[in-house]
């Protein structure tokens, strides 16, 4: 498959695999694959088959049973299919593993079913129903790329969507127990390659298990090769036999060879973390780690329950680029994340509405760039398609006179409602103060207060939007306030109603409780927290020219769009010179310009130093106001890291958002002067 411009695999929509349903032995219907000429389980056995191979197989009661570590123990499989073994094993978590214990399962699928045969093929085991309804409620759109799922507070499904090899390569996270199945070898000889099975082996923990219903020659071949360790067991039925094995000694990932900088600290679980600034970045990175079991103290010199209602409205949206690229990679998958998220956070859309996003084209050249976007991505209809202005006006219900992007499944959020939500996770205490010095103990961190206060914790994430970089130890982010000035208006009798949040220059979302948001203003470098008029104005002239027929309705229904009949929300964002957010341990700057000065003269001379960081520190922050796409997202990612987990995205995103990669840039930037034009090239990827 050829990569995308970035290097990674093309984003874009995978086939949903086509079913036909064979009667089996027992004469019922079981899912069949005509592609590939082979059942996905047998209905009669399928059940028993997969305790067999795959659970018994594993010693998955017994280990499961065991484990008493403080991280997830991790499941990996090829081929997820129905789900079937997948909820067995998490049935057998829950039936043998002790209340603290939290399950990781992590699985490829390159041909996912659609959510109707998912449910159907599921249908066949009433005692898994319960599970199954989890499942088929989160079950992702069929875009390539990560998609996590929260099956319950104890259970995580990471579903990693393309071909195998090419998804485990990609995959930070290393797995304790691997189900290798997947259509067999001679139906499917292109899975079973030599290159999945290196892949697995690179991400396995020491003493990792497999199991597999196949004995072929291929198979135990590639294992050999790859370093696992093998033997034959009873098969199950008529199969007269089955493989098992192990890894002992893993290969090193090599993937750091490049980037050395981004190696991770040595993961530590804490026990108790303090999170700075109780924003949507810091109260959804709260909420991932208590969920987790960790003490979570969350500080803000702010009480959110201060503001009141605000009817603040944010929109859930993204504006991906028109060639792919790596940030445009991290927020759609931050846009699909949390749509997920709130769908499981919130089912009954209290604090949310699944209204859809209408990204009008308003001139030529966005014309140009959206027609350019939709040429270069094949992405379902169901996450953004391409509409004129009649069926873009027919969605937002309201006349639009430009052809627009649709992303149907986008959204308005209430985000300080959100947060409020999201601090009373249990596990959450919240701190009311301002901190103002981070000092480094032996084992922890001590926050000091501005009343003279202090708290201690053992890990610290710090999530305070333009101000976390007002510590010593975050200094090294370059990050820039910028105001936002959004406008209210309560909205008279009568008014017209938008169906659509619609974006142009700013955006409007449908009113909620009779409010009409509009803006908001963008403001480099500004910090100023006073509501002004001229920005009522400003907002005013963008809705007028994006919705101007929207406008004249609300005007012929009465509503005055003079700046005193506007009520005005300020908030201060901080932004990232590249426009991506910073999410990942803080690095200790002086340290990595030390370590890696010798970029500066040569790029391509990488020195084998992992990068050193302020062990413990974390930050998430240059959110923009793109917060609700991505925050929730770095928040997991967050939390994975600390806990030791399988990341919810690439590696090669991760790393993007890595609050190291200035340094880094700077470093090559300044040896790119000095080097011939086509090596450039390939250093300034060296550091995305
Ligand atoms: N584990 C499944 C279950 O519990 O229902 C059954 C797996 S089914 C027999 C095989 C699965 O492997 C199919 O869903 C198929 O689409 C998937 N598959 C086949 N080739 C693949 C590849 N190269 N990469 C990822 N998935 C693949």
């Amino acid at each position: 498959m050829t990569a995308a411009p970035d290097g990674l695999p093309p984003l874009a929509a995978l086939d949903n695999a086509r079913l036909d349903w064979r009667h089996d032995a027992s004469g019922e219907a079981a899912p069949h694959s005509p592609a590939f000429d082979d059942v996905y389980f047998s209905r009669h056995d399928g059940r028993a088959e997969t305790e067999h191979v795959f659970i018994a197989g594993n010693r998955l009661a017994e280990r499961l049973g065991a484990w008493q570590a403080p991280r997830a123990f991790v499941i990996g499989e090829t081929g997820f299919g129905t789900g079937l073994n997948m909820l067995c094993a998490w049935a057998c978590f829950d039936a043998h593993a002790a209340p603290g214990a939290r399950l990781h399962l992590v699985s490829t699928e390159k041909f996912p079913l659609d959510r109707e045969d998912l449910a159907r093929a599921l249908a066949s085991w009433p005692d898994l129903a319960e599970r199954s309804e989890r499942l088929v409620a989160q079950w992702p759109e069929p875009v390539a790329g990560v998609h996590r799922l929260w099956l319950d507070e104890r259970v995580t499904l990471d579903l990693h969507f393309g071909d195998t090899a090419e998804r485990l390569a990609l995959l930070d996270g290393r797995v304790d127990a691997w189900f290798l199945d997947g259509f067999a070898p001679a139906k499917n000889p292109e899975m079973w390659h030599p290159a999945l099975f290196q892949a697995m082996a690179a991400r396995s923990r020491p003493g990792a298990t497999f199991a597999t219903f196949t004995c072929a020659g291929v198979v135990k071949r590639g294992l050999a090769a790859a370093g696992f360790t093998w033997h034959k067991a009873p098969g199950f039925g008529r199969k007269r036999e089955m493989l098992c094995g192990e890894i002992t000694e893993p290969p090193i990932d090599d993937r750091r060879r490049r980037t050395p900088w981004f190696t991770p600290p040595l993961p530590r679980p804490p026990r108790h973390v303090a999170v700075i600034g109780a924003g949507i970045a810091g109260a959804s990175a709260a909420a991932a780690l208590a969920r987790r079991g960790i003490a979570v103290t969350l500080v803000d010199r702010h009480a959110r329950t201060e503001f009141g209602t605000t009817h603040l409205q944010g929109a859930l949206y993204v504006k991906l680029a028109a060639d792919t690229n790596r940030q445009s990679r991290t927020y759609l998958a931050g846009l699909l994340h949390s749509r997920r998220w709130l769908a499981w956070l919130d089912p009954q859309q209290a604090l949310w509405r699944a209204c859809g996003v209408l990204q009008l084209a308003m001139n030529a050249k966005e014309q140009a760039r959206q027609a350019r976007f939709l040429a270069n991505h094949s992405l379902p209809e169901s996450v953004v398609r391409g509409l004129d202005a009649e069926t873009a006006s027919a969605c937002a219900g309201i006349e639009i006179e430009t052809p627009a992007l649709d992303y149907p499944n986008a959204a308005w959020v209430k985000p300080v409602e959100l947060c409020v939500r999201l601090a009373e996770t249990p596990g959450i205490a919240f701190h009311r103060g301002e901190v103002t010095a981070l000092r480094r103990q032996a084992i922890g961190w001590t926050l000091e207060m501005a009343d003279g206060e202090t708290l201690e914790a053992d890990q610290v994430i710090v999530a305070g939007a333009a101000e976390t970089a007002t510590f010593p130890q975050t200094a090294s982010l370059p990050l820039q306030p910028v105001r936002g000035q959004l406008s209210q208006l309560e909205l008279p009798s009568g008014s017209p109603r938008l169906n659509r949040v619609v974006c142009a220059g700013g955006y409007a979302p449908p009113a909620a409780d009779g409010i009409l948001n509009f803006g908001a203003t963008f403001g480099p470098g500004d910090t100023d927290a006073d509501p002004r008029d001229a920005d009522h104005d400003a907002n005013v002239k963008e809705i007028e020219r994006g919705l101007p027929h929207f406008v004249a309705a609300l005007r012929d229904a009465g509503a005055d769009l003079a700046p005193e009949r506007l009520t005005a929300l300020v908030g201060v964002r901080a932004a990232s010179p590249d426009k991506s957010p910073y999410c990942g341990p803080v690095p200790d700057a002086d340290a990595w310009r030390q370590a890696y000065a010798v970029l500066a003269k040569d790029a391509t001379r990488i020195p084998e130093t992992p990068g050193p960081h302020h062990p413990g520190l974390w930050v998430s922050t240059a959110h923009g106001s793109r917060g609700l796409a991505s925050a929730p997202l770095c928040a997991e990612l967050l939390a994975s890291r600390i806990c030791d987990e399988p990341l919810p995205l690439e590696q090669p995103l991760a790393d993007h958002l890595h609050p190291g990669r200035r340094v880094i840039r700077d470093l090559i930037r300044a040896a790119s002067g000095t080097v011939p034009n086509g090596r450039q090239h390939r250093q300034q990827r060296a550091s995305e």
